[in-house]
């Protein structure tokens, strides 16, 4: 039973909402240009926000499905009157009381963004930023990459065109504060891999040493000894990591790989909840793993994968390409956990999205590489609800 002083705690709102803004860059890999939102709302009317990184209108669905039996209940249900403070036992009964459909993939994406938002509002009743309440920082400050996307080939921009622009936005991220950036070089067939093998030290000679590069393939091999020919060729290009090389479902291929490669190989971007992310590290072998915050179970999920990464030796480098919400998101998780040397980070200033751009303040200062720990309550963002009315997709005609 819920502690009477706590009643004004707990959850008396819950609405998932789809937001679209038209894509900016017009690519077909532009997963900014919307979004799901979770809001829930205590008796006092504070309110905590997350999001999923999956399509809106089938998390929406999955958000908003009744209570159908035992095993495919609604989140409404198991949330309105729960307390925000009881988030690991929450997170597992959505867990089981979604698992007919939930278990991996969508149920899990939708899960992430209710407890995101529970993590937000448990931080803003306590007062305390959200890496503080769940245990507090392991680390004095935080350290985010990067990424570089100048776009995939498409008619009228080649291969040159995207080198400009991969060059514009190292500028842009260089001049921010970032030290550390990720090109992606999802060329395909518009090179080949002795090609795509000069383009990569080209990346290099761009930004001098000094600067950490990391490097993503957008699955680009289906055979890890493919893979493993390019690697070494780039081998004196001082790579971080070499990420996305293989089909994401081919485990045994990135533990042959990462036992050749000369730099470390990681993966698991897609991949939700511990038990997954534990078969990329005891089968997949690699270095280091990317479950997505807003994906692979939310910050309380991501907490146990960061202590099963901690006591295997891999490192965890959280995927993160949405908006300013997951942005804050990473860097509470980044504070907790002693597995991650960086965190991927989206800039506004870097990547066009009007959604990351607009929809949450502040913006994060990096300064010589580096973020200082979050101090606001909560995740420490402010939502812009003049921004969430104009894009919500389930108000448009
Ligand atoms: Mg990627």
């Amino acid at each position: 039973m819920p502690q009477p002083s706590r009643s004004a705690s707990l959850i008396v709102g819950f609405e998932a909402i789809p937001l679209r803004a038209a894509s900016v860059t017009g690519d077909p890999l532009d997963t900014i240009a919307e979004t799901i939102l979770v809001v829930l709302t205590d008796a006092e009317g504070r309110q905590g926000v997350g999001e999923a990184d999956a399509p809106a209108a089938v998390v929406k669905a999955f958000l908003d499905m009744p209570s159908e039996h035992l095993w495919s209940q609604g989140f409404r249900d198991l949330l309105i009157g729960a307390d925000p403070l009881d988030r690991a036992g929450l997170w597992s009964r959505l867990y089981e009381a979604t698992i007919y459909a939930g278990r991996r993939g969508l149920g899990i994406h939708a899960l992430s963004a209710v407890d995101i938002a529970l993590c937000d509002l448990a931080g803003k009743q306590a007062g305390l930023p959200v890496w503080k309440l769940m245990g507090g920082a392991r680390r004095p400050q935080l350290r985010p990459y990067c990424t570089i996307y100048p776009g995939l080939p498409a008619p009228g921009r080649g291969i040159p065109e995207l080198m400009s622009e991969t060059a514009r936005q190292f500028d842009a991220a260089l001049a921010l504060g970032f030290r550390a950036v990720k090109m992606e070089v999802l060329f395909y067939d518009a090179v080949t891999d002795a090609e795509l093998a000069g383009l990569i030290a080209e990346g290099r000679r761009m930004l001098g040493e000094g600067i950490t590069l990391m490097l993503d393939f957008g699955y680009r091999w289906k055979h890890w000894r493919d893979a493993a020919w390019l690697l070494e060729r780039i081998a004196d290009c001082d790579i971080y990591f070499a990420e996305a090389t293989l089909a994401h479902d081919d485990l045994d291929g990135h533990r042959h790989l990462a036992a050749r490669a000369p730099m470390r190989i990681c993966g698991a971007e897609m991949a939700a909840t511990r038990f997954e992310v534990r078969e990329w590290i005891e089968r997949g072998d690699v270095d280091v793993v990317q479950p997505d915050i807003s994906r692979a179970g939310g910050l309380t999920e991501m907490a146990r994968i960061a202590d099963l990464c901690e006591l295997h030796g891999v490192e965890l480098i959280p995927h993160g390409w949405k908006t300013g919400i997951l942005a804050h998101a990473g860097l509470h998780l980044q504070a907790i956990s002693a597995a991650s040397p960086f965190v991927e980070y989206v800039s506004p200033a870097v990547y066009a999205g009007t959604l990351r751009r607009d929809l949450v303040t502040p913006e994060p200062v990096v300064a010589d590489g580096l973020i200082a720990l979050p101090e606001a309550a909560g995740l420490g963002f402010d939502l812009d609800w003049t921004v969430v009315n104009r894009y919500r997709a389930d108000r448009q005609e």
